[in-house]
């Protein structure tokens, strides 16, 4: 793979998928290739698993995180869980913003807002996704929906809280989970205005440190495609991700 400046992060998406039990197995299978890699991984596992897989990888270079938190402390939010609470069971990281999120729960930028603002107050690191639609994709949007969404979900945020803590995913609402991956050039193009942007909101200095990775239907036959893009610094995995010997070997190719 080519030298890159920033290193690569490599992460998995559970979604609702996995057990306690099936989260365990999954845990040390990987656990071994992950312990040979130079690269960051990390898996994104539902909330009841979060304290048993944080127990597994204690002193591993493995990271668990959540896949969602409410923007408030506590309260009054029946279902919700709240950053601290993901904190305490053993989170260190939260993916906020996921297409699954925007499209089924209709969370807005407004609010992905005042979750990573809530995120960074818990001291969780942030996996923030952006992407556009097909439709948005078709109508040559892409530049505006990526400034768009940049610039409200980051509103306010000052980058001294956002140097290694913040990874951006750029991840095409129709590549996720469709097999209809995004070819290498249209995710380099939106990996440059995604610095573009963040250049814009902040300075080249926090841009350059920025880790921007690719997700949307990638698997251990054309990861290795988004791994070689300059500027492109590691994949989050959904699908292909379920199977802890197919994220083994993408981990292996990173
Ligand atoms: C995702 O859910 O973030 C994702 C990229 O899914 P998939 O790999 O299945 O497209």
């Amino acid at each position: 793979m080519a030298k890159k400046s920033r290193p690569c992060v490599i992460c998995a998406n559970w979604k609702m998928n996995k057990t306690i039990q099936e989260a365990a197995e999954y845990v040390e299978k990987v656990l071994p290739e992950v312990q040979k890699t130079k690269s960051t991984a990390m898996i994104a596992v539902p909330f009841t698993a979060i304290r048993p897989c944080a127990d597994l990888v204690k002193d591993s270079k493995l990271h668990i995180g959540a896949q969602n938190m409410n923007d408030a402390t506590d309260g009054a939010f029946t279902g919700e869980i709240a950053g601290r609470m993901i904190k305490e069971a053993g989170a260190e990281f939260v993916i906020l913003g996921h297409s699954e999120r925007r499209n089924i729960f209709k969370e807005t930028n407004a609010l992905i807002n005042r979750k990573i603002k809530r995120a960074l107050d818990c001291k969780l690191n942030v996996i923030l996704c952006i992407g556009e639609t097909k439709a948005e994709h078709e109508n040559n949007q892409v530049e505006h929906v990526l400034k768009s969404q940049l610039t409200e979900c980051l509103q306010d945020v000052p980058a001294e809280l956002l140097v290694s803590t913040l990874i951006l995913a750029y991840e095409p609402v129709w590549a996720i989970g469709t097999g209809l991956s995004a070819t290498p050039e249209i995710a380099k193009r939106a990996e440059e205005i995604c610095r573009l942007v963040i250049t814009d909101l902040y300075d080249s200095d926090f841009q350059n440190q920025l880790p921007i990775i690719y997700g949307g239907s990638v698997n251990v036959e054309n990861a290795s495609m988004y791994l070689e893009i300059d500027g492109i610094d590691g994949l989050l995995i959904g699908n292909s991700a379920l199977d802890p010997v197919s994220f083994a070997k993408i981990i292996a190719l990173s």
